[in-house]
């Protein structure tokens, strides 16, 4: 993008909103009849619903199924232009947006540019173990998930193959939670009758939490509950466990090595970039450190909101939690703030947020959850339906909700995942082969010599 523009001489004030997920769209969508210029700016050209992404990391789901085109969802608001582009800082004396390749001046700020996958100071670690924050991430995890399996149907060596069909997954939270039990529902439900040469079912998925329970956030009941499903379907839980390293082969799960040619990692969220060039202060995990009225400190035309910001429950003192309810009460409360403020009130007097907990679920293998809302806590399928008809509430396009729900209707009655393609590096690597196989599709990284020996 290169634009450079003030907002000298404009009749309405501007404000640039930075981010188009949960948090910066309910802003835009917030401010539809207000009497402002908004730029949502955002490095993708798609609103992403993060929740159903180990979905398409498993095969269950098209990519284009849980995105839909930013321009598109605020086609009919007048009042807001967007822009694809990815920026680079915020210069908060000057009121400047910086992109690579201009910059924007803004009446107020809306940062809602969420977190990144946090290695907790290991970033060599991505290379063997990606995260789960993006399309891509999602397209790589269930490329490794489906290559594991066409290597070790041709894989002539035992232990080979045994770290071909190991999962680790990194993180106890429910992303961790859900991936795993997606993981063994493709090994013990899915596959088993396309392979020959292995029995798919053979494969382990290993789940490692650093904590003493799974899925902190959640009802202990259910965390239990969950727990006891996840090892009923063959997931092996690791508790009170860290990664202390992550190589090609393997990974260390405290002293003890295991080879594992899949790691995955759910554990822990980092700020973005961006968010340091404010120069504000940030808490540990360089989150934007916000007031009550989400705005920065000293600058009151300058907010934070959604997973980017570090903020307290005016009510409870807890922290917001990085959930999209989060981003979305967030996100409505700071368009409130500044319709109030276009109207003559003044910044004195803002409210103060309060989160309003609507609850929480994670899915945990085929057609069962947990799900707490308010003192209610439940589980099965009961818990998947109800899971199911909120995800899919919130779910941005009709269209989307349409195709979410027949691809889960087709999966559920035909016990199949219909998205198994292997999309970027299709090459497969083997150490000894069993029988032949085209040679250009295959990378022998040894004993070619005793290939079709051993089937
Ligand atoms: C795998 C997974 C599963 C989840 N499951 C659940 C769940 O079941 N329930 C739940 O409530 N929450 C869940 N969450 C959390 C939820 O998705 C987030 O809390 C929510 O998406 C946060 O919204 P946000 O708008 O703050 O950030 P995001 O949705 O992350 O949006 C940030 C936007 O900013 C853009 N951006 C970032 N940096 C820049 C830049 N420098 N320039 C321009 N644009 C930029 C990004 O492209 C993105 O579009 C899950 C998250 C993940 C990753």
């Amino acid at each position: 993008m290169n634009v450079s523009s003030t907002t000298v001489g404009q009749s309405k004030p501007r404000v640039i909103v930075i981010g188009g997920g949960f948090a910066g769209l309910n802003v835009v969508k917030g401010l539809k009849n207000s009497h402002v210029s908004i730029v949502l700016v955002d490095r993708c050209n798609y609103h992403l619903f993060q929740p159903l992404l180990y979905q398409v990391a498993t095969a269950e789901l098209e990519p284009a199924y849980i995105a839909a085109p930013i321009r598109s969802i605020l086609r009919k608001q007048d009042n807001v232009q967007v822009a694809l582009g990815e920026v680079t800082a915020v210069d908060l004396a000057e009121r400047l947006v910086h992109f690579d390749g201009g910059q924007l001046a803004y009446d107020y700020l809306v940062l809602a540019v969420g977190v990144r996958q946090s290695y907790f100071g290991h970033d060599e670690f991505r290379r063997h173990a990606p995260g789960l924050k993006s399309i891509d991430d999602a397209l790589e995890v269930r490329r490794r998930v489906l290559l594991a399996f066409e290597e070790a149907e041709w894989e002539a060596s035992d232990e080979a193959r045994r770290a071909k069909l190991t999962f680790v997954i990194v993180g106890g939270g429910p992303t961790g939670v859900e991936l795993a039990g997606a993981i063994i529902d493709v090994a013990t439900r899915t596959l088993p009758k396309e392979f020959h040469n292995i029995d798919t079912k053979t494969a382990r998925v290993i789940l490692i939490q650093g904590g003493e329970r799974l899925m902190p956030g959640m009802p202990d009941d259910l965390a239990s509950r969950a727990h006891r499903t996840l090892e009923k379907l063959g997931v092996e839980i690791r508790l009170h466990t860290r990664v202390t390293e992550v190589t090609e082969e393997g990974v260390m799960i405290g002293d003890e090595h295991v080879d594992a040619e899949n790691v995955f990692w759910a554990a822990g969220v980092q700020g973005q970039p961006v968010a340091q060039t404010l120069g504000v202060p940030l808490d540990r995990a360089g989150r934007v450190i916000v007031g009550p009225d989400m705005a920065v400190a000293d600058h009151p035309e300058v907010f934070v909101i959604g997973d980017a910001a570090s903020a307290t429950d005016a009510k409870t003192g807890r922290p917001v939690p990085g959930l999209a309810q989060g981003a979305i009460q967030t996100g409505r409360f700071v368009a409130n703030i500044i319709r109030s403020e276009i109207k003559g009130s003044k910044v004195g007097n803002r409210p103060a947020f309060s989160y309003y907990d609507k609850g929480s679920m994670a899915i945990i293998g085929r057609g069962n959850a947990v799900a707490a809302i308010g003192k209610t806590h439940f589980g099965g399928f009961l818990g998947w339906l109800t899971w199911s008809l909120v995800h899919v509430m919130f779910l941005v396009g009709f269209g989307n909700r349409l195709l979410v729900m027949s691809q889960w209707y087709w999966n559920y009655v035909r016990n199949s995942r219909q998205a198994r393609l292997i999309t970027g590096d299709p090459h497969i690597h083997i150490k000894q082969v069993r029988s032949a196989i085209p040679e250009k599709h295959v990378t022998v990284s040894d004993a070619r010599e005793t290939a079709n020996d051993s089937v």
